[in-house]
């Protein structure tokens, strides 16, 4: 079997854009690991590790957290990627994040989803997640099968705290402000492609198409993720014994 080839990517876009769901979806047809900050941040809140219990006064009001707190569980989950491609999401969000990043690892692409705001309202309006694994549902375009119910555990799906109106409003605005410098940054590297669209339902083909054209010597499914990518469970993270 030919080895693929290896990437190392970052996706970026407001909240609520689809990076979750996108990032899912690459990682099942060309075999990545998805490393997304939000959903390590919500397994810390959910186990109340001390790191999520200071985490949760800043997600719950949406700002982000400190530098400090996700530092070293970042580094941790990249160190665990090891040698195979991944997909890193929600993080880096701002610049010296970014500069941390590059002290770690040189990205190979960045994938930037612009979406217009309204559209990102009425998404997160519907939105539904299995925290333990990072699912993530929507009640119109993505339904699970039984209503609030995880397709693969059965269990009990949330509406994430931070989906309210007002809470997207502001989550909207530091989204500008922190993540714009941090895609310039990456577009001075000619390291962004972005795509435009309404939906992940418009999007994803669009990013499958890069991705094919950027891995066109890669066969989609020739290899498989490891299994049980658990990222609480990471080594080398200074929280990782804390609870
Ligand atoms: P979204 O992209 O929809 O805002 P995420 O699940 O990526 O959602 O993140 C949820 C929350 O976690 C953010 O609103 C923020 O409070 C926090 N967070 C996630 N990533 C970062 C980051 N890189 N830096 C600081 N805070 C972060």
């Amino acid at each position: 079997m030919s080895v693929a080839r290896r990437f190392r990517a970052l996706i970026m876009g407001p909240p609520g854009s689809g990076k979750g769901h996108i990032s899912k979806k690459i990682c099942s047809l060309y075999g990545a690991i998805h490393i997304a900050a939000g959903d390590i941040l919500r397994q810390h809140i959910q186990k109340r590790t001390k790191l999520g219990r200071e985490a949760v006064q800043y997600t719950s009001t949406g700002r982000l957290v400190p530098d400090r707190l996700l530092r070293d569980i970042m580094e941790a989950a990249i160190e665990k990627a090891d040698d195979r491609n991944f997909i890193l999401d929600g993080y880096p969000r701002t610049l010296p994040q970014a500069k941390h990043l590059d002290s770690l690892v040189d990205l190979d692409f960045v994938i930037n989803l612009e979406i217009p705001d309204e559209a990102i309202v009425e998404m997160l309006k519907a939105r539904l997640v299995h925290v333990p694994s990072g699912r993530v549902y929507n009640e119109n375009t993505n339904a699970p099968r039984k209503a609030g119910l995880d397709d693969e555990t059965g269990e009990a799906l949330q509406r994430r705290a931070d989906d309210n109106p007002v809470v997207v409003a502001k989550r909207l605005r530091s989204y500008l402000k922190e993540s714009w410098p941090v895609l310039q940054h990456y577009k001075n590297r000619f390291k962004v492609y972005t795509v435009q669209g309404r939906s992940h339902i418009i999007l994803w083909p669009k990013v499958r198409k890069y991705m094919n054209r950027r891995l066109h010597k890669c066969p989609e499914l020739k290899f498989k993720p490891r299994k049980n990518t658990d990222l609480m469970q990471c080594t080398g993270s200074k929280h990782s014994c804390e609870w």
